[in-house]
C-alpha cells in the first residue's frame, strides 16, 4: 500500500474541504484531500447548490419565456421544454464547476486522492477504493458534509420516492410531485418542476413555511409562491409513502392522503460520519450526530478538526468555507475566526428570499428593543422595469444605538442584495451608515438603501 505524511489531511472535498486545503496550501501546509467521489467539489457542487441553481435559472427562463415575455412587447409562438438539453445544460455548468476544483488542486500542489477516508489512529488516515494508501497527517480535518435525513415510514426507492439528488434529474415533468418539507429544498426543487409544468403540493409539518427564516417574510414568501401555482398543506405530518396504481399514495396524520407520481423527501440533512473510524481515536458524537468542536474547529482529540455540515450551525456551504480557513489558519497563524451573526441564508426561489443576522422574531423573543425600517420593490424604479415588483426589504438595527441587527429581502435579486448587508453586519455599521452610502441609480440596491432610511423614519420615496 502506497504510503505518504502530509501537513494536513482534509477527508471530504465540498465547500468546507476544498476551500480548508486551498487555504492550507496558501500557507504553506503540504496538503491531502481524500474523495471517494469520481469529482471534486462535494454535494454543493455536484448534487446541490450549483445543479439546483442552474435548474433554478434555465426553469424561470421557460416560465417567463411563456408567462411574462409578452408584458414587455415580445411575441413568442411554439415555446416548447426540451428536457433532456437541459439538464444536459446543467450537466455541463457542474462538470465546469467541478473541473475548477481540480485544476485549483492542481494549482496549489494539492493531493488529491480517490477513496473513502478512515481515520486508524492518532495522526494515521487509511484510504480505500480507487488510491489505496496509507497516510500520516499532523493534521486531520474532517469535512465530510451531510446526507438526506430519512423520514420514517417513507422509504426512499430512488424512483418514485426519493431525495433532491433524483429532483436535480427527473427524466420526465412529474403530473403531480409531492414535496414533503418546505424548507430550502423544498421550495427551490418545487418552483423548478412547477415552472415547467407539474402540479406541485408541498406537505409541511409545521404551521409555516421556511422555518428559521423571519417569519413575516416567509409569509409574504408563501404568499407569492401560491399566486405561481405551488399549493401548500401546512400541518401536514406525513406518516407513509407507499407505491401504488403506478403512483404514490402520501399518507398523512388526520388528513387525507394524497396520490401521486413522484415524491421529493427534503426534511432535512443529517451529518455524514459513516465509516470515518472515529471510535479509533475515541472520538464520540453530540446527541444530534455532530461532531462537537471548539470554536478553533478542534475536536477532542488533538491534531483533529472539524467543520461545515458535520458539526453544529446552519447546514450551509459558504458557512462551512469560512469556518475551512478560520480552522486552517488558526492551526498556522494562531489566528482565524468565524462571525455566525453574519452568515447570510438564501432560498433560490423567484423571487429569492435572503436574511443576514437576527431575525424580527428572535429580537423580540429576546426582548431586545429595535427599530424597523421597510422599503417595498414596487417603489423601486429598476424594479418596475424588470418587471418583478414583489416584495420588500426589511432592516432592523438596535433602538438605542442604531447598531444593524438583522436584514431580511424578499424580492428579485435578494441573494445578491443581501451581500451589502451582510458586509454592513460585519463591519458593525449602523442603519444610519447604510443609508448615507450613495447607491447607483437606478438599481435594485437602492431598495437597501430606503429600507435603512426607513429605520430612521425618513424614507424618501414612499
Ligand atoms: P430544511 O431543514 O431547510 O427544511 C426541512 C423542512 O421539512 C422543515 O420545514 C421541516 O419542518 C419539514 N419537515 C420535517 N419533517 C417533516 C414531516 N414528517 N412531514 C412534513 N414536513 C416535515 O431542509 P431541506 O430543505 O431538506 O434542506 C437540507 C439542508 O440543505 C438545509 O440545512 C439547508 O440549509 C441546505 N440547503 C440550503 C440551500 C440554500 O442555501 N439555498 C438549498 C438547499 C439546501
Amino acid at each position: 500500500m502506497a504510503q505518504a505524511s502530509f501537513d494536513l489531511v482534509v477527508i471530504g472535498s465540498g465547500p468546507g474541504g476544498y476551500v480548508a486545503a486551498i487555504r492550507a496550501a496558501q500557507l504553506g501546509l503540504n496538503v491531502a484531500c481524500i474523495e471517494q467521489e469520481a469529482a471534486l467539489g462535494g454535494t454543493c457542487l455536484r448534487i446541490g447548490c450549483i445543479p439546483s441553481k442552474a435548474l433554478l435559472e434555465a426553469s424561470e427562463l421557460f416560465y417567463e419565456a411563456k408567462k411574462s415575455f409578452s408584458s414587455f412587447g415580445i411575441k413568442l409562438s411554439g415555446v416548447e421544454l426540451d428536457l433532456a438539453k437541459m439538464l444536459q445544460k446543467k450537466d455541463s455548468v457542474v462538470r465546469a464547476n467541478t473541473q475548477g476544483v481540480a485544476f485549483l488542486f492542481k494549482k496549489h500542489k494539492i493531493t488529491r486522492y480517490v477513496g473513502h477516508g478512515r481515520i486508524a489512529g492518532p495522526g494515521r488516515v487509511l484510504v480505500s477504493g480507487e488510491n489505496e494508501a496509507e497516510l500520516q497527517a499532523k493534521h486531520i480535518l474532517i469535512a465530510t458534509g451531510s446526507k438526506v435525513a430519512p423520514l420514517r415510514g417513507v422509504e426512499m426507492d430512488g424512483k418514485l420516492i426519493g431525495s433532491s439528488t433524483e429532483a436535480l434529474a427527473y427524466e420526465a415533468v412529474p403530473k403531480h410531485l409531492v414535496v414533503i418539507g418546505a424548507g430550502y429544498i423544498g421550495l427551490e426543487m418545487g418552483s423548478v418542476w412547477s415552472r415547467l409544468g407539474s402540479k406541485v403540493t408541498v406537505l409541511e409539518y409545521l404551521d409555516r413555511i421556511l422555518p428559521g427564516m423571519d417569519s413575516e417574510l416567509a409569509a409574504e414568501a408563501k404568499k407569492i409562491l401560491e399566486r405561481q401555482g405551488l399549493r401548500f398543506q401546512l400541518g401536514a405530518r406525513v406518516t407513509g409513502a407507499k407505491p401504488s396504481n403506478g403512483g404514490v399514495r402520501v399518507e398523512i396524520a388526520d388528513a387525507e392522503p394524497v396520490e401521486c407520481d413522484r415524491v421529493l423527501v427534503a426534511v432535512g440533512r443529517v451529518p455524514n460520519t459513516d465509516e470515518l473510524g472515529l471510535d479509533s481515536i475515541g472520538l464520540a458524537l453530540d446527541e444530534r450526530g455532530r461532531i462537537p468542536v471548539d470554536e478553533h474547529f478542534r475536536t477532542a482529540k488533538a491534531g483533529v478538526y472539524a467543520i461545515g455540515d458535520v458539526i453544529k450551525g446552519p447546514m450551509l456551504a459558504h458557512k462551512a468555507s469560512e469556518e475551512g480557513i478560520a480552522c486552517v489558519e488558526h492551526i498556522v497563524t494562531g489566528y482565524g475566526h468565524v462571525n455566525y451573526d453574519a452568515i447570510p441564508g438564501v432560498v433560490y426561489t423567484n423571487p429569492e428570499v435572503a436574511s443576514v443576522g437576527k431575525t424580527e422574531d428572535e429580537l423580540k423573543e429576546a426582548g431586545i428593543p429595535f427599530k424597523k425600517g421597510v422599503f417595498p420593490f414596487s417603489a423601486n424604479g429598476r424594479a418596475r422595469a424588470l418587471g418583478q415588483i414583489e416584495g420588500r426589504a426589511k432592516f432592523l438595527a438596535d433602538a438605542k444605538t442604531d447598531r444593524l441587527l438583522g436584514v431580511h429581502i424578499i424580492g428579485p435579486r435578494a441573494g445578491d442584495l443581501i451581500a451589502e448587508a451582510t458586509v454592513a453586519i460585519e463591519f458593525a455599521a449602523s442603519a444610519e451608515d447604510v443609508a448615507r452610502t450613495s447607491h447607483a441609480h437606478p438599481t435594485l440596491a437602492e431598495v437597501m438603501k430606503e429600507a435603512a432610511l426607513a429605520a430612521e423614519g425618513r424614507p424618501i420615496h414612499i
